[in-house]
């Protein structure tokens, strides 16, 4: 596994021009009419610079220092910033349909992407499927492979490598949001494309929405044409925070995943709990994907209680966690997914994705791990 340069992308401004500032004029001085009309054309084209930006949906440049910063840490030709995860996923469901019609999503998937592809509202042809079984459901028509890993919420982890030995050159995306730039690079393993919901572990503050698609330059284009004509850009004080987020995102995950190990070591010892999900844990990745794929195990912890109504009670006896979705901040989070992130997914999309009625996400943020550890047994022990 290629060792991650651990102060390349972190200084701010030595990278990029602009990367400290925040350029917030959506319209430029046009200059030469000839020079301006060509920029025009050219950021249609999708290009990653032309002489004129001329307009901000076409270009900005403190999203492009943003951009730039990340396809680094991921170890990619460039990277396309969007308004959200959601966004950037769209994009690439867009892009995907010029190489063809029919998708093959991986399950479990985050509740929103599983719902975006359930819904026939960007009329693809959609398979869901498992990765034993994915063979089986390529077509000829086929354009694009979806796979998420660590898997929300039963963080199950898939062998990229191997999906890549199954697909052969079929274009892949990954969603990576859940391992960070700093835990895992899809790319390394032969992801065509890597999806980060950078308002997850980037941003890292829960105040700041953003996602980002870190891939070689023919695929950049193809996601900032699609940018350009449908506008869901990243704004450029998101793009500064994400920027920023960067720069400490190596220390944030270190600490929550060291967190994370002991609370997951504790809960398995917990008579309340049956069962906990935790790529750190031998049982959870059978495969030794971390260490081999993953650089460690993250820092969300699934856990399974006795069931909805004991779920339910214990985020209600929680006084240090907040009980609320989303991950990846500075303060620690714990949600229950049959009945909020994945309640769209319907009942059979979430007894393929592994979502029990008692099943809670905890997403580890910077607290005192002994205030962590007191908080939950203090509520196990009201259950
Ligand atoms: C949150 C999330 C998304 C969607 O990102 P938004 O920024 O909320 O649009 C996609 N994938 C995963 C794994 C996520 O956790």
């Amino acid at each position: 596994m290629k060792n991650l340069s651990k102060t390349e992308f972190i200084t701010h401004t030595s990278s990029h021009d602009d990367g400290a500032l925040i350029d917030m004029r959506t319209s430029l001085p046009l200059g030469p009419p000839q020079e301006a009309a060509d920029s025009l054309t050219s950021w249609a084209e999708g290009v990653k610079k032309a002489p004129n930006p001329v307009y901000s949906r076409l270009y900005n440049p403190t999203v492009a220092a943003f951009e730039e910063a990340l396809a680094k840490v991921e170890g990619t030709d460039s990277a396309v910033a969007f308004a959200s995860g959601m966004a950037a996923i769209t994009a690439v469901l867009l892009a995907a349909k010029s190489s063809g019609s029919h998708v093959v999503a991986v399950r479990p998937l985050y509740g929103g992407t599983d719902f975006l592809l359930a819904s026939g509202l960007l009329g693809l042809d959609v398979t869901f499927t498992r990765a034993e079984e994915l063979a089986k459901a390529i077509r000829p028509e086929t354009g694009l492979v979806i796979v998420e890993t660590p898997a929300n919420p039963t963080l199950e982890l898939i062998d990229i490598e191997q999906i890549r030995k199954r697909i052969g050159d079929l274009p892949m995306m990954v969603d990576s949001t859940f391992a960070t730039p700093i835990l895992q690079n899809p790319a390394a393993f032969g992801a065509t494309m890597v999806v980060h919901s950078a308002t997850k572990y980037i941003g890292g503050h829960s105040d700041v929405l953003g996602g980002v698609v870190a891939t070689n330059e023919e695929w950049a284009q193809k996601l900032r044409q699609i940018r350009i004509a449908t506008g869901g850009v990243l704004h450029p004080e998101a793009a500064y925070l994400l920027r920023r987020g960067l720069a400490t995102l190596p220390l944030r995950v270190e600490a929550a995943q060291a967190s994370a190990i002991t609370l997951a070591n504790r809960l398995r010892e917990h008579q309340a709990v049956a069962k906990v999900y935790f790529p750190g844990l031998k049982e959870c990745d059978p495969q030794g994907l971390v260490g081999r794929q993953m650089r460690g195990p993250g820092a969300m912890v699934s856990f399974e209680v006795q069931g909805l109504k004991e779920a339910q009670a214990l985020m209600s006896h929680m006084q240090l966690i907040t009980p609320a979705v989303s991950l990846g901040s500075t303060d620690s989070l714990i949600q229950h997914p049959a009945s909020l992130t994945h309640q769209l997914v319907g009942d059979e999309g979430r007894k393929e994705g592994g979502v029990g009625p008692g099943l809670l996400r905890l997403s580890v943020g910077l607290e005192d791990v002994e205030d962590l550890w007191r908080d939950l047994d203090q509520g196990l022990a009201q259950l």
